[in-house]
């Protein structure tokens, strides 16, 4: 089996509601994403000879997916109030609602099923939330 590895990083702001801990407040990391494609065989003609695919074809499509979280505060639906979102929205920052509670775990599950919608065979997508926390999501 080959594995070809792509990374990215974006650095966003979290909260967890319900949450009994330090994570309950507002707080950013620098969120690293690791996408592994699995193959069992390489290419055997023309460009990509020799490869699984491209790896730029990888990584932008990791970009991709991540960029859209990059410099925003990640809030999960009903979380906050409409009042509250308002009011972030009308001071101009950025913000994304995401469906899942936004944990690495939930995350290493969005990052995967995003990147599963490509030609590639996605095996496994890492995602930490410090350089020595990660969540993993595989098939
Ligand atoms: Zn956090």
């Amino acid at each position: 089996m080959f594995i070809l590895k792509a990374e990215a990083e974006f650095d966003g702001a979290h909260f967890l509601k319900g949450y009994d801990g330090k994570c309950k407040n507002i707080h950013g990391h620098r969120w690293r994403v690791v996408a592994e494609v699995a193959s069992e065989k390489l290419q055997s003609e023309g460009p990509f000879e020799g490869m699984v695919v491209d790896f730029g074809d990888i990584k932008r499509d990791l970009k991709m997916v991540v960029d859209r979280y990059d410099h925003v505060l990640i809030y999960q639906k009903n979380t906050l109030k409409p009042l509250t979102i308002e009011a972030l929205k009308e001071e101009g920052f950025k913000m994304e609602e995401v469906d899942f509670r936004p944990t690495a775990e939930a995350f290493s599950y969005h990052f995967f099923q995003l990147l599963s919608k490509n030609f590639y065979q996605v095996k496994r997508v890492t995602v930490y939330e410090t350089p020595t926390n990660c969540a993993v999501y595989e098939v």
